[in-house]
């Protein structure tokens, strides 16, 4: 016998837009400008902007389903066409400003994009490739202030001659509503095609798992245009909770500055971003006056237990998280167990770095040769994914090899799940050294290296070896003022690991090479260990 409830209600982006421009239209929204004042407008202003953009969008031909590429700094404008763009019935296609002028023109060809929205700032890069894609219109926000170039239209001119869309037409619960390609770190770049029921639902799970309260100020530092900025966009909407964005501005200073000014109690992004922060905080901790409990959500590649030690040093709790592209991003967080946060700090902090429970409705299992394997903490396999909010195919571009034959989402990285349940992620399959038969996780010797307190970053990668097959090779930056030999540096890691994980060679480098997301990129440095280096 079925329930009697209204099964048949849409979860849509609509009801939530509506929701929120009702319930907190005087909640500030806050973005940073290209000239470094702050610009502030709320709920109200942000929807109201958004209801006219869906107009401008539907009255300018774009039909449901219609991919709107976004070329932008995280900003309200972009927020507005975040929620424009789906109300519309439109698809919004986040374009990833830092891909290279080859990568850009493949996604937005390849997204069929029918119309860009882009910042003023960034049109140089669109200008590069113009002969190679073939938008219908292309969109200037003038975020700069600056005046659109003839050719072009001018998004405040089209939002000023164009009404509120309202009401904001019914749409499915199924239907699109965000593409986002994956970044590339290891291969082409793929795109994941978002619903409107896939954000909400992640939208819905995703506060709570998070953390997140309506009365939170979130500094969103994770880029808009990488994995719908872990979906904090719209988990914050949902909520109601300020927003507080940092345009381009992300040095660690600027950052500080917006999170004293905007009173921030939560920050999200890459661990790379949070490594210079959290030096210049350390080096003049009185300079800014922090929220009490301040908390920070860190991912996009491992947090090494150093980092969250030196943060709760000053006061500030670092959530880590995990998750990809193709699971809209969130699939664990790590909040400690009722009881778990009284434990000894030399049992509590590694549990902490560890990437966390599987959230609500996401379902996880490790397999290795075929078999799954049990959550005992140390048998380590491939992680699978389950759940409502999980990639089941990628967009127009076919990869039998990432679904399992039952219907399972292989995230190509190998993990241990203990008892509790907590995930860790040992490396990237790809990323693994395999020295003799056996693998050693190269996120292990990382996580390790930068608790030396002469070391800023590291990255240990795979380098082919006539004997061994693989042995590994440390690439590290010193912090500022810093020495340290080879030989010191193995002979720290000595007693933590075998002898035969300890890095054959250590390599200072005065920066580490990065991916568009700002993650390492460990395919640039195979490839400089010569051609004949793995991929
Ligand atoms: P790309 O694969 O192009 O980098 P994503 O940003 O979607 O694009 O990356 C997702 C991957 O990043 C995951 O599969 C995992 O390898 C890594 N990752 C994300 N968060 C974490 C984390 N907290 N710890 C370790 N690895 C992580």
């Amino acid at each position: 016998m079925d329930g009697l409830m209204m099964d048949d209600f849409p979860l849509t982006l609509t009801h939530v837009v509506q929701r929120t421009e009702r319930l907190f239209p005087r909640v500030a929204i806050s973005s940073r400008s290209p000239d470094g004042t702050i610009r502030r407008t709320d709920y109200a202003g942000v929807i109201r902007r958004a209801r006219r953009l869906a107009r401008v969008l539907r009255e300018g031909g774009i039909e449901p389903g219609d991919r709107v590429g976004t070329l932008m700094w995280n900003h309200s404008r972009h927020l507005e066409a975040y929620l424009g763009v789906p109300a519309s019935g439109a698809v919004v296609h986040t374009l990833n400003l830092r891909l290279s002028p080859e990568q850009l023109a493949y996604v937005i060809h390849h997204g069929g994009d029918k119309w860009i929205l882009v910042d003023d700032n960034l049109l140089p890069l669109l200008a590069r490739i113009r002969d190679r894609i073939n938008p219908k219109r292309i969109v200037v926000v003038p975020s700069a202030g600056g005046l659109v170039p003839t050719g072009y239209d001018d998004y405040e001119y089209l939002l000023s001659q164009h009404e509120p869309l309202d009401p904001l037409p019914a749409l499915s619960e199924r239907q699109a509503a965000g593409l986002c390609y994956t970044s590339g770190t290891t291969g082409r770049l793929k795109g994941v095609l978002y619903s409107h029921r896939s954000i909400v639902l992640h939208s819905l799970v995703g506060a709570s798992t998070l953390d997140l309260r309506q009365s939170d100020a979130a500094l969103v530092v994770v880029p808009m245009f990488h994995a719908n900025a872990w979906g904090l966009p719209y988990i914050l909407t949902t909520l109601g909770s300020r927003i507080v964005l940092p345009g381009r501005q992300l040095d660690p200073e600027s950052l500080l500055d917006l999170m004293e000014q905007e009173r921030v109690t939560y920050a999200a992004g890459v661990p790379s971003i949070w490594t210079g922060l959290l030096e210049t905080l350390e080096r003049d901790p009185r300079r800014w006056t922090l929220t009490p409990g301040l908390r920070m959500l860190v991912g996009g590649s491992a947090v090494p237990e150093a980092m969250i030690r030196r943060f709760a040093a000053l006061g500030i709790d670092v959530i880590h998280g995990y998750g990809m592209t193709e699971s809209s991003p969130l699939v664990a967080v790590n909040i400690p167990k009722e009881g778990m946060r009284d434990w000894e700090p030399d049992r509590l902090f590694p549990l902490r770095a560890r990437q966390g429970l599987g959230g609500a409705f996401v379902e996880l299992r490790l397999r290795a040769e075929e078999r799954e394997q049990p959550w005992d903490g140390k048998s380590v396999g491939e992680l699978e994914l389950r759940g409502p909010w999980i990639a089941r195919a990628y967009f127009q571009d076919n990869d039998p090899e990432k679904w399992t034959l039952d219907g399972w989402m292989r995230t190509g990285d190998i993990a241990t799940i203990d008892p509790e349940g907590y995930v860790q992620i040992v490396d990237r399959s790809k990323d693994l050294v395999k020295s003799g038969g056996e693998w050693i996780s190269s996120v292990a010797l990382e996580n390790a290296l930068v608790a030396h307190p002469a070391v800023r970053e590291a990255a240990v990668v795979a380098k082919p070896d006539p004997k061994w097959s693989e042995r590994p090779i440390a690439f590290v930056v010193l912090r500022d003022g810093s020495v340290a030999t080879p030989d010191e540096l193995r002979g720290f890691l000595a007693p933590q690991f075998p002898k035969w994980w300890l890095p054959d060679e250590v390599r200072f480098v005065a920066e580490l090479p990065k991916t568009s997301t700002g993650k390492v990129s460990k395919l640039t440095l195979r490839q400089g260990l010569g051609p004949s280096g793995p991929t």
